[in-house]
């Protein structure tokens, strides 16, 4: 490709600037980098933006046909035309992002800071900037699971509202038929450009056009569906997989699940805030698990053995004889799976031991022989069954 900004363009050197911004958009939509499959789609395309550029500005366009492509290059290296060709006094002008300012190095950090992104070769060009893939935001939501299904790690399907390209216009914001024009605000650039006056020179910041939001195209028609920002909040499922070990405040991370990206961009990504419901018979203590088991006042004397309710069935655990209430036992390993190991947490038992509050006549008896055998005086008729409960 030549690098004289009217071959580039493709265009005659009497071309109108309708006619440039015409083969301006073709070429550009060729080159682009995210659609070209020439390897050098990157560097075609800035010397497309930067003929545009030239070509498209009244003063730019008269300094290089009367100054030829080299000399022009070395005057815009120098620092614009300040005073030295038909442009002077124009101060910042420049190509690719650049403002004209001088070509010294240390000027890096200027164009950093008013372009946020390297000039020239660095960055794309200004014009670019227009059709830059954008990540679409990040969506949340919330999720209750049980612990069950926080213990063996669960697919869990849900339905959520959240925003998606327009089925209607397929993003575009306007019906097919609509009439689309070169927005007049930006002349299609998408970018608005101000000159600002800074202690080294003037340099021109870009931003987003506010006519066209930066799309550089307006239509006489907009999409009923969307509005025109080619976006419809649609309810869709979806299923997460839900990994066993996960707890209360932790967030899984759906990629690609959010809200949709502009100009071809990524989508956003989709954040599950996991809450786990308060269980019957469990309660969680970081990979643990507590639970209360009661056993009677023979149990607890005695000693047995005993069946407890896992999340992974029932165990036998040994009572030995003389356990008091609230001695806590451990079943190791029987705990909630750590999320990211092989290794488990614990279960432990908390022992209560329970005072009967009816009994039959021969347990009456028999508590009564027991309390003699103690030489405990008793009076049956009340209080005993207090006093029973008070020894625990
Ligand atoms: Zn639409
Ligand atoms: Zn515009």
């Amino acid at each position: 490709m030549s690098e004289d900004f009217y071959e580039v363009l493709g265009v005659s050197r009497d071309a109108s600037e309708d006619e440039i911004k015409k083969a301006y958009r073709k070429k550009a939509a060729e080159y682009h980098p995210d659609v070209s499959d020439d390897p050098n789609a990157e560097e075609k395309f800035k010397q497309v933006e930067k003929a545009k550029e030239v070509l498209t500005d009244e003063e730019k366009r008269q300094a290089y046909d009367q100054m030829g492509h080299d000399r022009f290059e070395q005057a815009e290296k120098r620092g614009g035309f300040d005073g030295q060709g038909p442009g002077g006094g124009a101060g910042g002008f420049g190509g690719g992002g650049m403002g004209g300012m001088g070509g010294g190095g240390g000027f890096e950090d200027i164009f950093e800071q008013f372009f946020g992104g390297g000039r020239g070769g660095g960055g794309r060009g200004g014009g670019q900037r227009r059709n830059q893939p954008r990540q679409g935001r990040n969506l949340r939501t919330s999720m209750e699971i049980t612990l069950e299904d926080a213990y063996n790690g669960v697919e869990k399907e849900f339905t959520i509202t959240r925003p998606e390209t327009c089925s209607e216009c397929g993003g575009a914001g306007h019906p097919d038929d609509a009439e689309v024009s070169t927005c007049r605000e930006c002349d299609g650039t998408g970018q608005t450009t101000r000159v600002q006056q800074t202690p080294f020179g003037r340099v021109q910041q870009r931003s987003t056009c506010p006519r066209c939001g930066g799309e550089g195209e307006t239509a006489d028609k907009t999409c009923g569906t969307c509005g025109g920002d080619g976006i419809e909040d649609k309810q869709v499922t979806l299923t997460v997989e839900v990994p066993a070990g996960i707890r209360t405040g932790q967030t899984l991370r759906m990629d690609g699940e959010g809200a949709p990206g502009e100009n071809r961009g990524p989508n956003g990504d989709l954040l599950i805030d996991i809450e786990i419901a308060d269980h019957d018979t469990f309660e969680r203590d970081g990979d643990d698990l507590h639970y209360n088991h009661a056993i009677s006042f023979p149990q607890a004397v005695f000693g047995d053995t005993v069946e407890i309710p896992t999340l992974d069935g029932t165990k036998k655990m040994d009572i030995p004889a003389g356990t008091q209430s609230g001695e806590q036992f451990r079943l190791r390993g029987e705990g909630m799976p750590r999320l990211r190991g092989r290794r488990s947490g614990h279960l432990f038992v908390t022992v209560q031991v329970v005072t009967p509050d009816s009994l039959n006549k021969d347990q009456r008896e028999a508590l009564e022989a027991f309390a003699e055998a103690g030489g405990e005086e008793v009076d049956v008729s009340e209080g005993f069954f207090e006093k029973i409960k008070n020894s625990f």
